[in-house]
């Protein structure tokens, strides 16, 4: 088994109503996928979350051109020689994200290859592995209400609201978060980065009050210190990571002790086998996993793999708030029952692309990208927020 082809293809799609959140209004998603192929037909996939007009030509004009030829179950040799070949502009962002795409397509290729699940080869022993509603954006407090318990209705144990709306309205959301959701559910939020350490200190007494499971990114990546004086005091669990990348950066933020529970993403930073070493690291220093997915399915189904497998995984993410790469770009959509999302027994990943989806949103020019704020990624400063 030789790869023989590898392509990226970018997919983006236009809201037509968006939704507000800290970073303005939400006009479209992007993302980007690879295949990965082999001379014996199989097709691995991966995704990669980042700016597409960077990952593509890292992928096609530098990494494709290291793999053709190679056996993909080679996965370790092969991610260091992808690493080795980025370094010199990589190790943290968009070049981390395109070897973490096309790692998660060649743990997707190995498993096909030797007829197992990737959470069995990672040395798993059930395909069952605990999932978490990510929405509850910038709304009203009888909204946010109405919305949660619409996500507790569609089989979800545990849901992610936003803050940083200002201390009254952060109080007043989380209240009618809590209450919709009642005691026995599990409440997270996120700070999406826009506290300062003193609203931060005074959020985790609102938090502590309410029985928050625990408290995402209340502050930027680079302030790995502040993290780690709100944690001395802080009562509600502190998490972080999605803005990560690579097992280095996670060992700073291990040793640091800035969190209590890591955040890596596959799709972000550096595909399962980092992300799996990050799972190795964290447990070694007594932290849990719960990885971070923003962008697709493909994305979900990788960090889930790892969750499943890894003794201290908490949960995954699933974007709940309306996103066709989440809900259509898999043939056998995903299902939460009881809080639980349960992998395929199929080899490798277990999935596959519904091709018409891929073509429906397929960006034809990933260099040129239209104006809109795509969630994570800004283009045209009338998209931007006023900060
Ligand atoms: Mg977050």
């Amino acid at each position: 088994m030789k790869i023989d082809r590898v392509e990226a293809v970018t997919l983006r799609f236009e809201y037509e109503r968006g939704f507000k959140y800290a970073g303005g209004v939400c006009t479209g998603r992007l993302t980007t996928l690879v295949r990965v192929s082999t001379d014996d037909g199989r097709v691995g996939i991966g995704s990669g979350y980042s700016h597409p007009g960077l990952l593509h030509p890292i992928i096609e004009h530098q990494l494709s051109p290291l793999l053709i030829g190679e056996n993909p179950a080679d996965i370790k040799r092969l991610w260091q020689k992808m690493y080795a070949v980025t370094r010199w502009y990589g190790r943290k962002g968009a070049a981390m994200t395109a070897v973490g795409a096309l790692d998660t397509a060649l743990w997707d290729l190995r498993g096909q290859a030797e007829g197992q699940p990737v959470w069995k080869l990672l040395g798993g022993d059930t395909p069952h592995c605990p999932a978490y509603a990510s929405a509850l954006l910038w709304k009203s407090p009888e909204e946010l209400a109405d919305e949660a318990r619409a996500l507790i209705a569609r089989g979800f144990r545990r849901v992610k609201m936003r803050l940083a709306l200002g201390a009254d309205a952060d109080g007043a959301a989380v209240e009618a978060v809590r209450t919709a959701i009642g005691p026995d559910c599990d409440l997270l939020v996120d700070g999406s980065m826009r506290y300062d350490e003193q609203s931060a200190r005074q959020l985790a007494e609102l938090l502590r009050d309410n029985d928050v499971f625990w408290y995402e990114e209340p502050f930027p990546p680079e302030n790995i210190d502040g993290y780690v004086r709100l944690r001395r005091d802080c009562e509600v669990p502190l998490a972080a990571g999605e803005n990560e990348f690579g097992a280095q950066g996670f060992r700073e933020l291990i040793r640091a002790g800035a969190v209590d529970i890591v955040q890596p993403d596959a799709s972000r930073c550096g595909g399962i086998s980092e992300t799996w070493n990050v799972c190795k690291m964290a447990r070694e220093a007594g932290l849990r996993v719960a990885t971070h997915s923003w962008c697709d399915a493909v994305a979900v189904i990788a960090n889930a793999h790892v969750i499943a497998a890894a003794e201290n995984g908490l949960t995954v993410e699933i974007d709940q708030t309306g996103n066709p790469f989440i809900e259509d770009l898999l043939t056998e959509p995903l299902v939460v029952l009881d809080g639980m999302l349960t992998l395929s027994d199929a080899p490798g990943l277990g999935i596959a692309l519904n091709e018409d989806v891929v073509d429906r949103y397929r960006l034809d020019d990933p260099y040129n990208i239209p104006d809109g704020n795509y969630s994570d990624m800004v283009f045209g400063r009338q998209f931007l927020a006023d900060l």
